[in-house]
């Protein structure tokens, strides 16, 4: 029983069912139960649960089975191969099987769509009748639509197919005459001869076109042997200019780092030189202070030289009796020279920092004649040393004393503040 298709099912039989009712799940997937048969199978399916998996099986056989074997058999017949499987040959060979394990009917003889006895079977080779009847109607509808399709090609094998079908494949093509074939065969042979000589042009021109595409490949080849040369120049110029550019690069990192070097030395060097400048400066202070000294000095010079020299020093007196600030020192020549030192001229009361300190002349008695001599400059800040000097011989004859005022609004044309320092002059030469 090893090839057996119902195998699968039979693992499923019990031993207590009746086979009668294996049968009827069987062909209950036919239409050949009765209606008294489908009662009798439904009833006992409703207390046997063994008979319910049967049926079950059977159903699945039929819808799962059945479908893939027709998929099968389609492509079988599409590619024509010559060992498709026939439905006529199974049933042959089961029949024969049944006839050569000498199988009896067991029960009376009943109505069924087949020509022998169901019932008779044994239910494993009822079965596969089943299977076999509902394959045999699915592979004559494949059958059907593989043989409209396949009519429609002309010339094709038919050695595996029906005898209806060869047939159907003849019955369209007419008996040919024996002139006819003859003009025909001539005919083709003119088609041949032509059909021969538009081949050797068209030959020709693919030899013209073969030539033409070797000489453009050779032509690609030498373009092609040409840019690797001028590929391999750039890129023997390339590499030049790279190291030319690594070189400028040094270059310009050493004049980067020479030049703020040198910045730094530059920084260095204005210092310097603004130190030299600074003490250039002092330098011409001092050499101008001397210059001034010197000055000075041949004033005092030509004083003492001078005969008929008069020097007097000069104190204000308070009330009280006491000398004030400020205080001056005269040195006259008569009729030559007056040098007016005054000392301390901004301690005393209403002085502002503007305010300027002019030297007169006094002309007789009459004070609206005073003569202006001009303003004090300050000699020496430090020393709080006011100098007049004045060289012009007719003023100096014309006035016999002299005094200071303080002008608050610049020089003036008349003494306007009350007189410090008054001196007179017409006195007897002193020194030497
Ligand atoms: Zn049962």
């Amino acid at each position: 029983m090893d090839n057996d298709p119902n195998q699968g099912v039979q693992a499923f039989a019990p031993a207590h069912c009746d086979d009668y009712f294996i049968e009827l799940c069987a062909l209950s997937t036919t239409d050949a139960l009765t209606s008294e048969q489908w009662r009798q199978l439904e009833l006992h399916l409703s207390i046997c649960a063994s008979c319910r998996e049967i049926k079950a099986q059977y159903d699945g056989v039929i819808a799962t089975a059945l479908p893939a074997l027709a998929v099968h058999l389609a492509q079988a017949s599409d590619g024509y191969t010559s060992d498709s499987w026939s439905i006529e040959q199974a049933e042959a060979s089961l029949m024969a099987r049944i006839d050569r394990e000498n199988i009896s009917p067991e029960k009376d003889p009943q109505p069924s769509a087949r020509a022998f006895n169901w019932r008779g079977l044994p239910w494993p080779y009822a079965g596969a009748a089943v299977f076999l009847i509902v394959a045999a109607c699915a592979g004559y509808r494949i059958g059907l639509l593989k043989g409209r399709s396949s009519s429609e090609i002309a010339d094709l094998p038919t050695s595996h197919m029906g005898n209806a079908q060869r047939d159907l494949n003849h019955s369209g093509v007419p008996p040919s005459p024996a002139p006819l074939m003859s003009e025909q065969r001539t005919k083709k042979e003119v088609e041949l001869r032509q059909q021969l000589q538009s081949s050797g042009m068209e030959v020709v021109q693919l030899k013209e076109q073969l030539n033409r595409l070797e000489n453009e490949l050779a032509d690609s080849n030498s373009a092609l042997d040409r840019d690797s040369q001028n590929h391999a120049e750039l890129e023997r110029q390339l590499s030049l200019a790279q190291t030319n550019a690594q070189n400028l690069e040094d270059k310009l990192n050493a004049t980067v780092s020479q030049n703020s070097q040198s910045g730094a030395q530059s920084q260095m060097l204005q210092a310097q030189v603004s130190e030299l400048t600074a003490s250039m400066r002092e330098k011409d202070q001092q050499i101008a202070q001397h210059e001034e000294l010197l000055d000075h000095d041949r004033d005092i010079r030509n004083l003492i030289g001078a005969r008929d020299l008069y020097i007097a020093e000069i104190y204000d007196v308070a009330k009280n009796g006491k000398t004030q600030k400020p205080f001056g020192r005269v040195f006259y020549t008569k009729g030559k020279s007056l040098v007016f030192y005054a000392y301390d001229l901004d301690q005393q009361p209403g002085v502002k920092l503007a305010s300027t300190f002019q030297a007169w002349g006094r002309k007789g008695i009459d004070q609206q004649h005073d003569i202006n001599l001009g303003v004090f400059y300050q000699d020496d800040q430090n020393k709080k040393r006011w100098i007049l000097k004045s060289n012009d011989p007719i003023t100096l004859a014309q006035i016999d004393a002299v005094f200071v005022t303080v002008e608050p609004n610049g020089e003036s044309s008349k003494p306007s503040g009350k007189p410090l320092l008054f001196t007179y002059l017409r006195l007897t030469p002193n020194h030497p």
